[in-house]
Order: structure tokens, then sequence, then C-alpha cells
């Protein structure tokens, strides 16, 4: 059944680096089929960062609301996942009204570096050090991925177990460049420490979109 739309919703626009119907690759659904919406714009500034060219949001096409939808629809999956960039830098409740109202399910993925403006059913925390998450992010996260780079990394993590809820799932995944040197340590690690998850970006082995 779909729910009444805010017709003002429909007409609002983000900047959209690319959107595209595929397989989310980490993390907890990982496998699952969905339609990804990538916003350019990003103020964080990782050094390892694979997707520089989102970071100026000037440089991507405004794309109403209304026509993201019809793209989602094309689509046979319920399940949308809204990444960036950073997709925090906007305010999302007019894209996620109109997503909600047609009964999809509406993941983000955050640095958390801003607030979270919308409602989302499935909220993934990946904090950075180049710009530290704001109090209120860690309360929304459900799942909290952690990027390892070096060793430190792992006190790190366990520094952001201690702000999450304890029902949020723990992720560790390698910096994809380290991969080779990182595996042997994250897989020691969950197995001294098996709160913690594997997630492996299984888009790049599969050279999946
Ligand atoms: S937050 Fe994401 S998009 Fe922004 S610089 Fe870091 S890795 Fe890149």
């Amino acid at each position: 059944m779909i729910n009444t739309i805010n017709h003002n919703d429909l007409a609002v626009r983000y900047p959209v680096m690319e959107h595209f119907y595929t397989l989310q690759g980490e993390g907890a659904y990982a496998g699952y089929a969905a339609y990804f919406i990538r916003l350019g714009g990003c103020d964080v500034g990782c050094v390892w960062c694979d997707v520089k060219e989102s970071w100026d949001a000037n440089a991507h096409p405004q794309l109403a609301v209304e026509e993201l939808l019809h793209h989602m629809l094309a689509s046979k999956t319920n399940r949308v996942v809204i990444t960036g960039g950073e997709p925090c830098m906007y305010d999302l409740h007019a894209l996620c009204n109109v997503l909600r109202a047609h009964g999809l399910h509406i993941h983000l993925e955050t640095s958390g570096a801003h607030e979270i403006k919308g409602q989302f059913d499935w909220v993934t925390l990946s904090p950075k050090k180049f710009k530290a998450p704001i109090a209120s992010a860690y309360a929304k996260a459900d799942e909290l991925k952690i990027i390892i780079f070096n060793k430190h990394d792992f006190e790190w993590a366990k520094e952001h177990q201690a702000l999450v809820k304890t029902t949020t799932a723990l992720y560790l995944q390698t910096e994809w460049e380290k991969r080779d040197s990182n595996y042997t340590l994250i897989i020691d690690f969950i197995k001294a420490n098996p709160a913690w998850h594997l997630s492996i970006q299984t888009h790049k082995y599969l050279n999946i979109p």
C-alpha cells in the first residue's frame, strides 16, 4: 500500500554522483539486491578515499526525488542504499518520506560527521579519523563498520564499540590496498573478540559495479 506523498518532497533535489541497481557488497546486508544512490559532496577528507570524485557536490547533477523514485521502482528491489560522499551533509527527510511511502527499505551509509536527518531502516556508521562522528550518530547506528588501516585501528574499533548500542552489529573491514597484510590481523582479532564480524568487499573481488 502506498502512503500519502507530500508533492513538495518529490521536487526536492540532491547532487547525485551516480545511481545504480546492484548487490550490496559488504557488511550485514552483503549479497542483498539494492538500489544505490551515491550523493555528491564530502567534507571528511579521508586520505585513502576511493571515491574522491564525489567530494565536490557542484560536479554532480541535481536530481529530483521524483526522478530517483522512478529509477528505483523500475528495479525489482525494495531496498535502497543512500551513500556518498557524505550523504548526511543534506537533509534527507524528503527523499526518505517518498521512498518510505512506497514501502522501500532505506539504508544509510555515513561517517557520522553530520547530524542524520531522515528516517532510515538501517544505519551503517563508518567513523573516520579525519572528522569524528557527532554524539547522536552513535545512538542511531544499527551497524558499526571500522576500516582497518593499521594495528592501532583495533583499539580505535574498541573505543567506538563502547559508544554504540549493545545491539549494534560490529564489523571490521580492511582498507583495500592493505588487504593482503590486514586479513590475518583481522581474523586473529575477531577470534579473540567474537562480538566482531568480518566484512569483505565482495563487489571488488567479483567486479560487481
Ligand atoms: S567519508 Fe567516505 S567519501 Fe568522504 S572522504 Fe571519507 S571515504 Fe571518501
